[in-house]
């Protein structure tokens, strides 16, 4: 982000008394931290801020500072609208397409407000005023705290900031583990723990917080996992059957395609959901080294994301997605297999 870009911000935020915040559909750590992260700092320099999800968000999060002021648009667009039409500015964090807000995209693109863009994937849509968009960074979170340090505004950052921050740079990277973690992320990562962030708290939050039927569930997951071996490959397949049997709730397999990646040889691993109200089948990906599934998730199954993890849908059956899955891979040999 251009320092011209920083003074027109700031002179913007100067003149701004409505903002509103947006993460995309179906919002993760890294979307709700980043957005509560921004709301506490935009509240304690006086503005009247609000956060709209596009719909709701995991139960796992219902504990972060602040998100009990999150509205919710697919349940209370009466109330969102009005807001993002008088908004002055309204931020779009962790996404960079206004498609992936589902049925908050009409409001938006008729918005009169200044957008600004805050987002680590790559090749970033043109509907905003100020894109900070940074592919390399290891989530939007950490970029909220570099967009808070270009405003020289780091000494500003509470222990509310400190803890929304840490929770999304840390669930972004599997706990510091993926590629995307740089030495900048554990330095900012630090600043965040000096800043009030509990760790040990925040890690037992999101990790250790299981209900029986999820671990149940997991249980399931892992049965149904199907390896290719000649293509590096893992699958796991969740029907809608075996949700409802173990009580699915938003959140809950979350994690669970990384069971296929931690396959000793494998580089590729998938997770199918099939969710029969929406008719859709819900898609992770994700790879370990070049191999790009933002690209793969962008060919085959109207999605993208990160190179090493992106999601897609499909709208044909479960059994025919995954044929259609196996009947793909193989364009990609050269690229999976030894
Ligand atoms: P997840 O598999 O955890 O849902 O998503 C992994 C990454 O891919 C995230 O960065 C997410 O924003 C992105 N992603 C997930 N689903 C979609 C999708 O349908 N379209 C696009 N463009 N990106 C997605
Ligand atoms: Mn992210």
């Amino acid at each position: 982000m251009i320092e011209q870009s920083i003074l027109e911000i700031t002179s913007a935020l100067s003149r701004a008394n409505n903002i509103v915040i947006v993460p995309h559909k179906g919002p993760d750590g890294d979307a709700i931290g980043s957005t509560l992260g921004l709301y506490h700092f935009l509240k304690e320099k006086g503005h009247f801020v609000t956060v709209i999800s596009p719909n709701e968000y995991p139960d796992f999060l219902k504990w972060l500072p602040g998100q009990e002021n999150i509205l919710i648009y697919e349940k209370d667009y009466m109330t969102c609208n009005p807001l993002i039409e008088n908004a002055d500015i309204i931020f779009t964090l962790d996404f960079n397409d206004l498609s992936r807000t589902g049925d908050m995209q009409d409001s938006l693109t008729e918005a009169k407000a200044t957008f600004i863009m805050i987002d680590h994937h790559p090749e970033p849509a043109t509907y905003a005023h100020h894109t900070y968009s940074d592919a390399t960074m290891s989530s939007t979170c950490q970029m909220v705290y570099q967009f808070i340090k270009k405003l020289r505004a780091v000494k500003s950052i509470t222990p509310e900031i400190a803890t929304c921050l840490y929770t999304g740079i840390m669930t972004d990277t599997g706990s510091f583990r993926f590629r995307s973690t740089s030495s900048e992320t554990h330095k900012v990562i630090a600043d965040l723990i000096d800043k009030g962030a509990d760790n040990a708290y925040i890690h037992q939050q999101i990790y250790d917080t299981s209900s029986q039927s999820r671990l149940q569930l997991l249980g399931v997951a892992l049965q149904n996992l199907k390896v290719n071996k000649k293509l590096r490959t893992a699958y796991i397949t969740l029907s809608q059957e075996e949700l409802d049997k173990y009580n699915f709730k938003r959140g809950d397999t979350e994690g669970f395609v990384n069971y296929g990646l931690s396959l000793e040889g494998v580089i590729f691993a998938a997770i199918f959901i099939e969710h029969k109200t929406d008719g859709i089948i819900k898609i992770s990906f994700r790879s370990k080294g070049d191999f790009n599934v933002n690209t793969f998730a962008r060919a085959h199954f109207h999605g993208g994301g990160h190179v090493n993890a992106a999601g897609g849908k499909s709208d044909i059956s479960l059994e025919d997605t995954i044929v259609k899955f196996n009947s793909v891979l193989p364009e990609y040999q050269e690229q999976l297999s030894v």
